[in-house]
C-alpha cells in the first residue's frame, strides 16, 4: 500500500470509524505524512494504531488521539494556536495544515531542532518553535485562540488560560503522573468551563505549573 493509501485507511477505520468528524482535521491527516516524522526504521508503523517512540523518552500519541485534540481545539483557518510540546512536530504540522498560525514550545532542546530542521526540509516556515517552559505559555504572541498541550499536567497551567481569546479553548491531559483524563477548558465571560473526554495517558509536562523533573 502506498503512503496516501496507508493514510486514507488511517482516516477511516481510526478516525471517522471512532466520530472524529470535522472536514479540516480529516483532510489534515490525508495530507500530513506521519512516517516523515519519525525515524526511517519506523516507516512501517507511522500509520498503526498505536503510539511510538520519537526519541529522548517522548512518545508521538496514536493518531486518533492527535486527532480528538485537535477536533476538540476547535481550530479554524485563520486560528492562532499555541502547542505545548512540540515533540517530532507531527501535531503541529497538523495544526498548520488545518490553516492555522502555529506557535509551538518544547523544552527539550534536542527535539526542537530536530524538528525544526525537518519542517524546513520540508517547507514548512511559519510555524514558530520556542525552546522553553511551556507551563508558561508564551506570553509575547498571545492572545491564542485555542492552546493544546501534549503531555501531561496535574493541573491546568494558570497561565495559559491568561493567554487565551474570550471563547477560547485549552485542549490538556490532567490528572496523577501515570493516567489522566483528556479535558477541555473553555474561556467565558463569567470564569472558566470544564469538560472532560475520557480517560488517557501521555507523558508529563514537566515545568514550573507542570511536574517536577
Ligand atoms: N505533540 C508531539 C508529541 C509530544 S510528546 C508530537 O506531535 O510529536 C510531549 C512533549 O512535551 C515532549 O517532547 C516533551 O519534551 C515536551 N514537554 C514536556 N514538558 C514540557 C514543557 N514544560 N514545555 C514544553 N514542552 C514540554
Amino acid at each position: 500500500m502506498n503512503r496516501q493509501n496507508e493514510r486514507e485507511e488511517m482516516v477511516k477505520t481510526q478516525l471517522i470509524r471512532r466520530g472524529i468528524s470535522d472536514e479540516n482535521v480529516l483532510n489534515a491527516f490525508r495530507k500530513v505524512p506521519r512516517h516523515m516524522f519519525l525515524s526511517p526504521g519506523q516507516a512501517s508503523d507511522a500509520y498503526g494504531d498505536f503510539p511510538l517512540p520519537i526519541g529522548s523518552g517522548q512518545t508521538i500519541s496514536q493518531p486518533y488521539i492527535v486527532a480528538l485534540m485537535t477536533e476538540l481545539a476547535r481550530i479554524k483557518p485563520g486560528d492562532r494556536v499555541l502547542e505545548i510540546g512540540t515533540g517530532c512536530a507531527y501535531q503541529s504540522a497538523i495544526i498548520h495544515a488545518m490553516g492555522a498560525k502555529v506557535y509551538s514550545v518544547e523544552r527539550k532542546k534536542e527535539l526542537a531542532e530536530k524538528a525544526g530542521e525537518l519542517l524546513k526540509k520540508m517547507q514548512i516556515n511559519d510555524i514558530r518553535i520556542l525552546v522553553g517552559d511551556g507551563t508558561l505559555g508564551w506570553p509575547e504572541n498571545a492572545p491564542y485562540d485555542s492552546i493544546v498541550v501534549t503531555a501531561a499536567a496535574p493541573e491546568a497551567p494558570p497561565s495559559l488560560f491568561e493567554q487565551m481569546e474570550e471563547g477560547g479553548r485549552l485542549v490538556i491531559p490532567t490528572g496523577g503522573r501515570l493516567f489522566q483524563e483528556l479535558m477541555v477548558f473553555v474561556k467565558t465571560s463569567s470564569g472558566i468551563e470544564s469538560e472532560s473526554h475520557g480517560g488517557c495517558r501521555f507523558v508529563p509536562l514537566i515545568g514550573k505549573y507542570g511536574w517536577k523533573n
